[in-house]
Order: structure tokens, then sequence, then C-alpha cells
């Protein structure tokens, strides 16, 4: 069994001396147990946050440890009465690794959606969909004619965040990286405008494209950019923080914006964590799955073939070099 073991606490990005792929024996499955063969694993910003040695949502990975993951997989063979062979299943933590020993209680089955591909069980209709719906419908709330501004956009949470908006009725306006990235979102996901990141000035996009300023932030980013949206938030407006990406490799503290505009503008800010909503995924599966069903809403993934590569892929979600929900395909469906 190949596992990815976190040797070192990386700093900035991911480098191949931070973690190494060791072979280790499957143990025998105690009573309640199952091996789960991975077929997917979901590579996501959080990943990064794991391995340093800070406070966080979760505990860091220990050094030593298989690097935590959340994964999709084929049960292989099964002392549980809950799972038998063949069972397509999520582990909460598969790891990084080709197969996992895992207590059923720590087991969910996948139902696979009509007419889907399973990549969309650890996507658009997985944590990401979730992740996405959760922070649109349940933090922002948009209501037709508002304007939200979601960055990240074309990410795999941003850009199902924007097109849900735009199912409620908000004007979304997203920022990407990227000619390619922008033209995506304005001409095929119907984002009403889109501002590349690294070749204009964000804060200049926003007066040009918001001139009555943002009602709603979708942010995944931090940093420059949160603090160009921040700054031309109305009154009354809602930021819903889901993620702050630029910081996640930061040596220092990066920027931050004018918090006294939360004062001013009397403005409603929000954290919210995906795993609160896990009781409410079906909600989203009945909500969104009309929109997937007819193309009103449109999803990608980018597979990655291999375990061996999980560290440089991991990397792309900082260099953007990536397009849809970033995957490691470890083994066939
Ligand atoms: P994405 O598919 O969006 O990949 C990350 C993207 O971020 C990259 O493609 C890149 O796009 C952009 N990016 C990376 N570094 C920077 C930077 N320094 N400045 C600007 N953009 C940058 O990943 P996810 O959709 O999985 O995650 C998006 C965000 O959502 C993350 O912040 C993540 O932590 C958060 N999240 C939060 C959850 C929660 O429960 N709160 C749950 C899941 C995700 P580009 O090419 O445009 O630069």
């Amino acid at each position: 069994n190949r596992q990815w073991v976190l040797r070192q606490r990386p700093r900035g990005l991911v480098t191949d001396a931070d973690l190494e792929l060791v072979e280790s024996p499957i143990p025998d499955l105690a009573e309640g147990e199952a091996l789960v063969r991975t077929v997917y694993l979901s590579l996501d910003p959080t990943n990064r946050t794991w391995m340093n040695d800070a406070e966080g949502y979760l505990p860091p990975v220990g050094l030593g440890d298989v690097m935590r993951g959340l994964t999709l997989g084929v049960v292989e063979d099964s002392r549980s009465d809950r799972f038998k062979t063949g069972d397509v299943v999520t582990p909460l933590n598969g790891g990084w690794a080709e197969y996992a020993v895992v207590h059923e209680t720590g087991l969910r089955p996948v139902h696979r959606a009509p007419g889907m591909p399973l990549t969309a069980n650890l996507s658009v209709l997985g944590m990401t969909g979730l992740t996405a719906w959760a922070g649109v419908t349940d933090v922002l709330d948009p209501k037709p004619g508002q304007t939200m501004v979601v960055s990240a956009a074309a990410g795999a949470v941003g850009s199902i965040a924007g097109q849900i908006a735009k199912q409620k009725g908000a004007r979304v306006i997203g920022i990407a990286g990227g000619e390619k990235k922008c033209a995506w979102l304005t001409d095929e996901l119907g984002f009403d405008a889109a501002i590349d990141y690294k070749a204009e000035d964000v804060g200049a996009a926003l007066d040009r494209l918001a001139p009555d300023g943002v009602d709603l932030n979708f942010e995944n980013v931090g940093g420059d950019i949160m603090i160009a949206v921040w700054n031309r938030m109305n009154t009354f407006g809602r930021i819903a923080v889901c993620g702050l990406i630029s910081a996640y490799n930061a040596t220092k503290a990066p920027p931050s914006p004018n918090f006294a505009r939360i004062i001013t503008h009397r403005l409603n800010v929000r954290g919210f964590l995906v795993l609160d909503y896990a009781p409410r995924a079906r909600e989203m599966v009945q909500e969104m799955g009309p929109w997937l069903a007819d193309g009103r809403v449109k999803w990608k993934v980018h597979v990655d073939e291999g375990l061996e590569g999980a560290v440089a892929s991991l990397n792309r979600l900082f260099t953007g070099d990536h397009d849809g929900k970033l995957l490691v395909k470890v083994s066939e469906e």
C-alpha cells in the first residue's frame, strides 16, 4: 500500500522533501472495519493548512502520519455489516494512500447521481458544491439585482458559487487569474463580468464594473484582492468568508482590509465551514440537481493520474494551473 507520509512542515509551497511516498503492509481488518481502495483523491487548498503546526478547525497532520485527504473509493474487503465488497464510499479520512482501513462509522455510502460521473461526488455534488451552496444560499442570501463579487471564481467552489448566485438573480462579477479563465466565466458560465487580477488592477476594474458598489462578497482569496472588494462594500453588505488561499503558503502576515468598514457600513461578515452543512447535503443536491440536469449550472474536474504525483498536483491549487475541481485518480473506477 503506497501512502504519502508528512516528513516535515513545509515553508511556502510544498516540496518533495516535505512528504515521502512509502510502501507499507495493509493491516488485517478488525470487526466493523472495511478495506477501501482509493479511486479518487480530492486535493483541496485546506490540505496545505493541515500541514502547519498551527491552530485550525482540525488538528495538524502529525509528522510521520499519512497525509489527511478526502477520497472516494470502493470497498475491497469488509468485516462490517453496513458495507459490503463493491460498495462505493467516501471515507471521512481515506488519506493520500492507495488503500485505507476505515471503521464503518467513518464511512459514508456514495449515491451516484443519475447520468453523472463519479467525479461529481467529489466536486459539484460533494464538498465543493456544498461549500458554494452554503456560502451563497445560507450566508449571503442574494436578492435579485444585488451585485456579488466572488474571488478564485474559476476554481471549484467559486465557479459554482457564482452560478448559484446567478440562479438567485444576482449580478455576478468573478475575479480569476488569466484571460482563459475569465472568458470561461463570462462566455460559458453566464457571469456578468470577470476581472483578470493578473492583468488589471482589481480596484479600478471594480469601479468600472460595479460603479454602485458591491452588495455581496464570496471571499476565497484574502489579501489584496479582498481589500479591493472590501473597500467597495455597500451599506448592509454581506461577506461570506470561505477561504483565504493567498495566505496559505505565506511566511508572514498578509495585508488586511479596513475593518472599520464593518461598523460604518454595518457589514455582516460571516465565516463558515462546510463541515457544519453536512446534514443539509441532500437539500443542496435537491436544489442543484435540476440546474445540473438541464445545464444551467456547469462544472469541470481536473484529474491528474497517479498517487505518486500528488505533491506536484497539490501545488496547482496555489499556482492556479488547473481547471475545475482538482482530483487525483489513484486507481480505476
Ligand atoms: P480552487 O479550485 O478554487 O483552486 C484554488 C484557486 O485559487 C486557484 O486555481 C487559483 O486560481 C486561486 N489562487 C491561488 N492562490 C492565489 C493567490 N495568491 N491570489 C489569488 N488567487 C489565488 O480551490 P477550491 O475551490 O477547492 O477552494 C477555493 C477556496 O475555498 C479556498 O480558499 C478554500 O480554502 C476554500 N474552501 C473553504 C471551505 C469552507 O468550508 N469554508 C470548504 C472548501 C474550500 P487563479 O488561477 O484564478 O489564480
